[in-house]
């Protein structure tokens, strides 16, 4: 327990928690990064310091500029952060789609927050493009200069992870770890995990679980990219090869349905006292799959990647629930039966 400098040195270091009914169904140890511990309360507080990390390094940004990102919330909260604390100015270009809860966190934190119809990559006014565009044009004129952080093709993303999520797990584990997996959105955290836990044990499993609407599975299991139906899950769920994914290679592919995460987050929460987002729940869905397969006595890890406050408005919320046709556990409609 030592002081921190300011709140970047506060990122990383998350404890890895022992997912008890995941791994009681399985027989292997299944453990969960706890990223949402971190200050911005996700796995993108590591991959925003990094992308400004980078581009001070290479001289696009100083103190005073304005740091630009095509978002679903979680990543622009991070850059939010980190530029407050290094006097930098934050744009965030965010899918209308998105939670009110990750809205409203940015625009706490001081972002200027564009709000944009969600539309495919391939169209130019994709949230992705219209990041860049702004980016570009501020950049000839703010004295401080202006990046576009890419996160989807800024490789400093998944160095973030090659760099300090991975040897992190390594060291928690004491080298004990057979297996990972996780969920992919701009792949940071799958492919830096991938190198770094391979570096040191170049048989380990690795695995990508895939929510339906996106087109990963298909890839890593026919070669081709092809996506089929749709998923309440944010933040992941990805339809390209991002410059992150570039030469990634995974030994397991798994697709699972949302009931399936929901059921997952739901017993993490009432069961665990484990509070967080559906990207988590199909990772944990992902890890139990993975031990299934490679079968009982292994570690596996994945990642939690943030709270559920960040989604309560739907998925904590029966009404979203049903109107969605998902089943709605007891505890969210519980009576209050205490007489005062
Ligand atoms: N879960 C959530 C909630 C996220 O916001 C993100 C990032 N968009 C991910 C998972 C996926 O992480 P990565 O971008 O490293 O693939």
């Amino acid at each position: 327990m030592t002081i921190r400098d300011n709140v970047l040195d506060a990122i990383g270091n998350t404890p890895l928690i022992k997912l008890q009914r995941a791994s009681e169904e399985t027989g292997c140890t299944i453990l969960g990064k706890a990223e949402w511990m971190n200050p911005g309360q996700s796995v993108k507080d590591r991959a925003a310091k990094f992308l400004v990390m980078d581009a001070m390094e290479k001289g696009r940004i100083a103190k005073g500029g304005t740091i630009v990102d095509g978002t679903a919330g979680n990543t622009g909260i991070g850059l939010t952060m980190v530029g407050n604390a290094l006097g930098m100015e934050t744009v965030i270009v965010i899918p209308e789609t998105q939670t009110k809860e990750k809205k409203d966190t940015l625009r706490m934190l001081g972002a200027q927050l564009v709000e944009v119809p969600a539309v495919p990559y391939r169209n130019p006014n994709n949230y992705v493009k219209i990041a860049g565009r702004i980016a570009e044009s501020l950049a000839k004129t703010k004295p401080g200069g202006a990046m576009f952080a890419d996160q989807f093709d800024n490789q400093a993303n998944r160095r973030a992870h090659i760099e300090t999520t991975g040897p992190e797990v390594w060291e928690q584990t004491g080298g004990k770890v057979d297996g990972f997996i996780c969920a992919v959105g701009t792949g940071g955290t799958l492919a830096g995990m991938a190198q770094a836990l391979r570096e040191r044990k170049s048989d380990i499993q690795i695995g990508i679980v895939d929510p339906p609407g996106a087109a990963l599975y298909s890839y890593f299991t026919t070669g081709e990219l092809a996506a089929e139906g749709s998923s309440i899950t944010e933040g992941i769920g990805q339809g390209r090869i991002t410059g992150n994914l570039e030469g990634l290679e995974v030994d397991h592919a798994f697709r699972v349905e949302d009931q399936e995460s929901l059921d997952i987050n739901f017993g993490l929460l009432e069961e665990e006292g484990l509070n967080l987002g559906l990207s988590s729940g199909i990772n944990v869905a992902g890890a139990i799959r993975l031990a299934k397969e490679m079968g009982p006595g292994h570690t596996i890890v994945t990642i939690l990647c943030d709270p559920g406050t960040r989604y309560q408005s739907r998925l904590f919320n029966p009404e979203f629930l049903r109107e969605k046709g998902f089943r709605v556990p007891d505890f969210l409609t519980r009576k209050v039966d205490i007489d005062v």
